[in-house]
């Protein structure tokens, strides 16, 4: 089966110009395939990058926390999205190659082409058809080449051609629906270095199920190559072979290797048949197919000899004498036809790969990065407007608290000045109105009607009710002029202090205050303890005369200096009031009246002996009549007022001791009372105000977190800015190079 050994045509023909150099000394740097590698090295750089951004954007997005409302989970979920996809893209541009298909019958020669292509005796060709199955022909970094049949990974080991042969001629491996893949070393060949993986098909006159062929094998192919022999026309099935591919894929790259052409070296008509032939095949390219120009058809149908190609190509061991036979006429020219159309072929290959394997690949890459760009300029934009809207907060929080606490300790001045005032106010009320009530304490006694007795036990019982009585009276009365007054200023005040501190609440907390802050218990009290004021008030109820003798001094030396003189006399004489003090004497008018009143009780306590001589020197100035009725006189009013002296008289006298002292002793009691009261509303107003000035604190401590909670927030966001623009930034540079990419690689 192997077609090894062919005869030069002419021995003395000198080597062909065509490089005879083994592939390792090809110069791999000028051809044009470096494009696809070139190309796709970039794009897969590119695609390096863009994976690394899209990983950091991706953790950037879905890193942002929700509640900041910074992106939507659409977006969070368009950049998973988007990165799987990257990744997806990432794994096909690893994988990606050109691929070169070749079709026609058995036996024209594709394996040879193949063959001569590789420059080396990779596929087994003989006569009749070779291959029943797709060979696929691909570079391997291992020294040696293998096998893979199928889906396997096993790899099946073969040292040379005649191994593949029979490991293909092996039933178990080999039928028409296997697809085998011959993975030989990329260091024997420049075409499979760069990425070229050659596609052997079974001759289409043999496979009826074309479109199977291509759905499986031809949509990835970046050319095509329709090896038909020049000793014979297209063919039909060759023709509509084609027609299916080209309707499955949009204007394929094809090309027409009319080979054999050696074979019609000596035919005299030569020329006309070549002339004839191109004709035909530029009208199925441009015609029938319309995948090309008919300018441009001219580069894609060849004459050639894979079989001389091949011979001329495979490195001869030293010394082996030359088994290839003779090469026919023109064998240069066939043999630059196929140099020709290799560098056309690997043009159009490396252009055509690069534009269907990696065009797609560019955009879609420019698509995610530029939406995922967008994405983050969402973010910039929104985290922008946040923290300008955080930083106005932080600033309204700032100038609030300011105001806040400078309100506050003016209205501290304000309302301690105002508490103070209406303490006063109060005080001073209070006072005057005590003093009233002193006044017109007469009239509270007065109207205690319980029958009064002169006994002992009576009286006391009776003190007891008047005291209570009047501590009724006067509470009920100062409480009446002063309380409701008094209360309304306190509530005043109240109001005032809590709708200034109220100013300085947030309005939620308002609605609350008033309820929070005033007291419903509260109460003036007066505290008139009357009982224990008066527990030392002594009546003096007994019958005094009123021109008896004490009466008398009485009313000319007063009370007290009585009581002085009286203490000469017998301790009988009673004392009307106890501890009486009488203001305004000075000390010296009291020296002199008690003087006199010594005086006055050293006469009388002389005997009666001076009294006689003073009636006496009386009898003889006015005579005994006038002494008679003055006497007489002096003993009925004397009986007159001891029956007047009744019980009413007494209860009347007891009424009127009792009002004497008692506004003597209230009015020691007015300034107590009234400061007590001021006391009172000054706690009760105090009171007020340190419950306020604690809202108001609470108040200034929420504010003092927020701005807290504030300046983290304004902190986090100014992160999320800058790492936003690093990322904004740098997608724009990936699209940038994409463009750049599509500019140098794709815009031909
Ligand atoms: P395939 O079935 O299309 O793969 O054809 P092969 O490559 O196996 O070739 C079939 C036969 O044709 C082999 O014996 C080759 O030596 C022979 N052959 C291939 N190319 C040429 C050529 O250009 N000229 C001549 N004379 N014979 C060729």
């Amino acid at each position: 089966m192997m077609s090894g050994h062919f005869k030069r045509a002419n021995s003395t023909v000198t080597k062909p110009f065509v490089s005879m150099e083994p592939e390792t000394s090809h110069n791999n740097s000028s051809t044009p395939l470096r494009l696809f590698v070139d190309a796709k090295k970039k794009i897969n750089e590119i695609f390096g990058e863009v994976a690394s951004h899209m990983k950091e954007g991706q953790e950037f997005i879905i890193g942002i926390p929700s509640e900041l409302h910074v992106v939507s989970s659409d977006h969070q979920e368009k950049v998973n999205e988007s990165y799987n996809q990257v990744q997806g893209i990432r794994e096909v541009l690893a994988r990606d190659h050109m691929k070169v298909a070749f079709f026609g019958r058995t036996s024209n020669g594709k394996s040879s082409v193949v063959n001569a292509m590789l420059r080396d005796k990779v596929l087994p060709t003989g006569i009749g058809h070779t291959t029943d199955c797709f060979l696929c022909v691909e570079g391997s970094d291992t020294t040696e080449p293998y096998l893979q049949v199928g889906d396997s990974e096993q790899k099946l080991s073969v040292k040379s051609v005649g191994q593949i042969a029979n490991a293909l001629s092996d039933e178990r491996i080999c039928d028409q629906s296997s697809f085998v893949k011959v993975c030989w070393p990329k260091s024997r060949c420049h075409l499979l270095q760069n990425d070229v993986v050659f596609l052997d098909s079974p001759g289409i006159d043999v496979e009826p199920n074309l479109d199977d062929w291509i759905d499986k094998y031809c949509m990835d192919a970046d050319v095509f190559v329709l090896v038909s022999n020049a000793e014979s026309t297209l063919m039909r099935t060759e023709k509509s072979f084609f027609h299916k591919v080209s309707e499955k894929l949009s204007k394929p790259n094809i090309f027409i290797l009319n080979n054999r052409w050696d074979a019609s070296a000596n035919e005299p008509e030569m020329e006309a048949v070549k002339k004839q032939h191109l004709q035909r095949d530029i009208e199925f390219l441009v015609d029938e197919l319309k995948v090309v120009t008919r300018q441009q058809a001219e580069d894609r149908v060849f004459f050639v000899s894979a079989k001389e190609a091949l011979i001329t190509r495979i490195p001869k061991p030293a010394h082996t004498p030359d088994s290839s036979g003779p090469l026919a006429d023109g064998f240069q020219a066939r043999l630059f036809a196929f140099e020709n159309f290799e560098r056309k072929f690997e043009e159009c290959i490396s252009h055509s790969a690069v534009v269907t394997k990696f065009e797609q690949h560019a955009k879609q890459g420019k698509q995610i990065v530029t939406s995922t760009q967008d994405i983050l300029d969402e973010a910039l934009q929104a985290s922008s407007q946040k923290r300008a809207t955080c930083i106005e907060k932080r600033k309204d929080r700032t100038d609030r608290l300011e105001y806040v606490t400078t309100q506050l300790k003016l209205l501290t001045g304000e309302c301690k000045e105002k508490i103070k005032d209406t303490a006063e106010q109060a005080e001073t009320k209070v006072s005057a109105a005590m003093t009233d009530e002193i006044r017109k304490l007469s009239l509270l006694v007065d109207q205690f009607d319980r029958s009064f007795h002169s006994d002992a036990l009576v009286v006391k019982v009776y003190k007891e009710e008047l005291q209570k009585h009047l501590e009724a009276g006067l509470g009920r009365n100062l409480d009446a002029r002063c309380s409701s007054a008094v209360m309304h200023d306190v509530h005043q005040i109240q109001t005032q202090m809590t709708d200034g501190m109220s100013a300085l609440l947030p309005d939620e907390s308002k609605e609350q205050m008033g309820s929070l802050l005033f007291r419903r218990d509260f109460d003036l009290s007066y505290r008139l303890d009357c009982q224990h004021l008066f527990a030392d008030f002594s009546e003096n109820v007994e019958f005094h005369f009123s021109l008896g003798f004490t009466a008398l001094m009485n009313r000319f030396l007063g009370p007290k200096n009585t009581r002085v003189a009286m203490a000469g006399f017998a301790n009988a004489i009673p004392r009307p009031f106890p501890n009486a003090d009488v203001a305004g004497a000075t000390k010296n008018e009291e020296d002199m009246t008690v003087a006199m009143v010594t005086g006055l009780a050293s006469l009388t306590s002389r005997t009666s002996m001076g009294l006689m001589i003073v009636v006496g020197i009386v009898w003889k100035a006015v005579g005994w009549r006038v002494l008679a009725v003055g006497g007489g006189l002096y003993s009925l009013l004397y009986v007159y007022e001891r029956l007047t002296w009744t019980n009413k008289a007494k209860e009347k006298a007891f009424k009127q001791q009792f009002v004497q002292y008692a506004s003597e002793k209230l009015k020691l009691l007015v300034n107590f009372t009234s400061a007590n009261l001021s006391h009172q509303i000054q706690q009760e107003l105090s009171g007020t105000f340190s419950r306020l000035c604690l809202e108001v604190d609470n108040s200034r401590d929420t504010l003092k977190k927020e701005l807290i909670q504030l300046e983290a927030e304004s902190q986090k966001l100014e992160a999320m800015m800058s790492r936003a623009k690093v990322l904004r930034n740098k997608a724009g540079w990936l699209d940038s190079e994409l463009d750049r990419y599509i500019r140098t690689y794709l815009q031909h």
